[in-house]
C-alpha cells in the first residue's frame, strides 16, 4: 500500500469520503493522457470543493512528503497531468463557482474548475468576449488553461492565456494561500508573481481562482475559406490582411488539403467549402467592433483585393452563422479526424511568421526522405507562427514500420525548428512529453533560473515532480 493510501482516511476527513477515489475505482481518465501515450498510476484522486479544502489537502500531503499532481480538465497534449505511482491527483473539477463578473471593468473572477465554454457563455451574456478559444473548450477548465498558458485560435488578435489573466489565487505546496485576485490593468509593485504560475504546469502551486480580462464583444464577424497554391501564398495573404485590418483580423489558420479530406471523411455533416480541391487553404476571420455591416464590407473588399492581386486562388465567404460555425468546425475537427487514419507523429512548434513557408518546404523534405508515403497534416495558427506539424502514417503501413521513425522524425524536425530560431513547444507546454527537448534547447543559464524558481517555491519538490524538468 502506498503512503498516500494509508492516509486515505485523513484525506477523506478533509473533503468528504465521496470525494476521494482509490484504485478500486476506474481512474483511467485521471491516470492516462488523452493521446494514449502515457499511463499513470495514482494512489488517490482527491476532489476538494473549495480553496480552503485544497489548502488543507496540500498541507497534509506536504507534512507527509506525498507528491501532488494538480489536474484541471486533463485535456493537455504533453502529459503534464499524468501521475506517477504513489502520487495523488488533486483535481479542480469541483471548483466551479463564478465569483464576480464586472462588465464595466471588463473582468470576470471564477474558480479554477470552470469549463472554458462556460466562461465564453458568461462573457457573452454581458456582451463581452473572453477571447482565448481552443478545440477542447467544452471540457478543458480555466485553471488548466492558465497553468499551461493555453494558446488556440484567438492568439493573433488577443494573445495567449498569459495576456488575458489579471489575477490569480494559488495554493502553495505547503498549503498557504496566495490571494492575488486583483482586477487591475496596471500594478507595478515588484515581481509580477502571477506570471510565474502561468505556464508553470502545476509545478509551483495549484491555481484555485482566476481573474480574466474581457473585451467588448465584436458586433460583426465574418469567416472565409481561401483556396491557396502554397504556404508562400498564404504568407502573402496574411501580410496583406494584417496590414489592412490590424487587430480586426482575428484569426488566420492554414491547412493543406490532406487534413480537409480526413475531416470530411470523419464528419459527414461537414461540406467541402469549394466545389473543387485546392492544395492549401486559409481559414480567415475578420471582426468589427462597429457593426456586422462593417465586418461584411471589410471582408468582401479585402478578400476581393486579394483575388485581384493573385494572392488567393478562390474565396468562400460564409453566408450565415451556421456556415461560419461549419467552417470553424472543419478546422477544429482536424485533430480527432486524424485518429482513424492510423498512427501519427505530432509537433507543436513556433517560428518567426515570415519563415513558415520555408519551414514547410524543409520539413516536408525531411518527411519525404524518412518515411515515403506519409501523409502530412501540417495545419495551424499561421497568424502567430504556430504550426501543428502532424504526420499520419502511410496508408496501410504496419505500425512496426512507422513506430521506429517517430524518434528520427521528431529529432530532425526539432533540430530544424531550433536552426530556424523557433520554439519546440508553442502552446502545448513541456509536461513529460518534451522534457528531454527542454534540456537540449534551453541554455544552462535559463535552466538554472527556472530551477531556482522551482526550488524557492517548492523546496521539497512535491508539486507535479518530474514535469518540465527532473
Ligand atoms: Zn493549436
Amino acid at each position: 500500500m502506498d503512503k498516500a493510501e494509508r492516509l486515505r482516511p485523513q484525506f477523506e476527513a478533509l473533503v468528504g469520503a465521496a470525494h476521494v477515489w482509490g484504485r478500486e475505482e476506474d481512474l483511467s481518465h485521471y491516470n492516462n493522457d488523452n493521446r494514449g501515450l502515457y499511463f499513470g498510476d495514482a494512489a488517490l484522486i482527491v476532489r476538494p470543493g473549495s480553496t480552503e479544502e485544497v489548502s488543507r489537502v496540500l498541507a497534509l500531503a506536504y507534512e507527509n512528503d506525498i507528491a501532488v499532481v494538480p489536474q484541471s480538465g486533463h485535456t493537455g497534449h504533453s502529459a503534464g497531468g499524468v501521475p506517477a505511482k504513489g502520487q495523488i491527483v488533486v483535481t479542480t473539477e469541483r471548483l466551479t463557482q463564478v465569483r464576480n463578473i464586472d462588465p464595466d471593468n471588463n473582468a470576470l473572477a471564477v474558480d479554477a474548475g470552470v469549463i472554458l465554454e462556460n466562461i465564453h457563455a458568461l462573457a457573452a451574456a454581458q456582451d463581452r468576449l473572453y477571447p482565448v478559444s481552443l478545440a477542447a473548450k467544452g471540457s478543458c477548465r480555466i485553471g488548466g488553461n492558465v497553468a499551461t498558458n493555453a494558446g488556440g485560435t484567438g492568439v493573433l488578435a488577443y494573445g495567449n492565456t498569459r495576456d488575458n489573466v489579471l489575477g490569480l489565487e494559488v495554493v502553495l505546496p505547503d498549503g498557504r494561500i496566495w490571494d492575488g485576485m486583483r482586477a487591475l490593468r496596471k500594478d507595478n509593485t515588484g515581481y509580477d508573481l502571477k506570471h510565474l504560475f502561468i505556464g508553470s504546469e502545476g509545478t509551483l502551486g495549484l491555481i484555485t481562482g482566476v481573474v480574466l480580462k474581457l473585451v467588448p464583444k465584436p458586433k460583426g464577424r465574418e469567416v472565409a475559406f481561401v483556396g491557396l497554391r502554397d504556404p508562400a501564398q498564404a504568407l502573402a495573404l496574411l501580410l496583406h490582411l494584417k496590414g489592412q485590418l490590424g487587430s480586426e483580423l482575428t484569426a488566420f489558420e492554414i491547412m493543406p488539403r490532406t487534413p480537409i479530406d480526413f475531416t470530411l471523411a470523419y464528419q459527414a455533416s461537414l461540406r467541402d467549402p469549394f466545389p473543387e480541391p485546392y492544395p492549401w487553404y486559409a481559414l480567415v476571420e475578420i471582426s468589427s467592433g462597429l457593426s456586422s455591416d462593417a465586418a461584411r464590407e471589410n471582408a468582401e473588399q479585402r478578400l476581393a483585393a486579394a483575388l485581384e492581386s493573385e494572392i488567393a486562388l478562390d474565396v468562400a465567404l460564409a453566408q450565415s452563422e451556421a456556415q461560419r460555425q461549419d467552417f470553424w468546425a472543419i478546422r477544429e475537427t482536424m485533430p480527432p479526424a486524424q485518429k482513424p487514419q492510423g498512427w501519427s507523429i505530432k509537433h507543436d512548434i513556433a517560428l518567426p511568421v515570415h519563415r513558415v513557408p520555408e519551414f514547410f518546404q524543409r520539413a516536408d523534405d525531411i518527411v519525404a526522405q524518412a518515411l515515403p508515403g506519409a501523409r502530412i497534416c501540417g495545419f495551424g495558427h499561421m497568424g502567430d507562427g504556430n504550426i501543428h506539424y502532424n504526420i499520419t502514417q502511410p496508408e496501410g503501413a504496419p505500425k512496426a514500420l512507422f513506430e521506429p521513425k517517430r524518434q528520427e522524425i521528431n529529432a530532425k524536425i526539432h533540430t530544424l525548428v531550433s536552426d530556424m530560431q523557433g520554439s519546440v513547444s508553442a502552446e502545448h507546454g513541456i509536461g513529460l512529453a518534451k522534457k528531454a527537448l527542454l534540456a537540449e534547447t534551453k541554455s544552462p543559464v535559463e535552466l538554472a533560473m527556472m530551477q531556482a524558481v522551482k526550488q524557492a517555491l517548492d523546496p521539497k519538490g512535491l508539486m507535479n515532480p518530474g514535469k518540465i524538468f527532473d
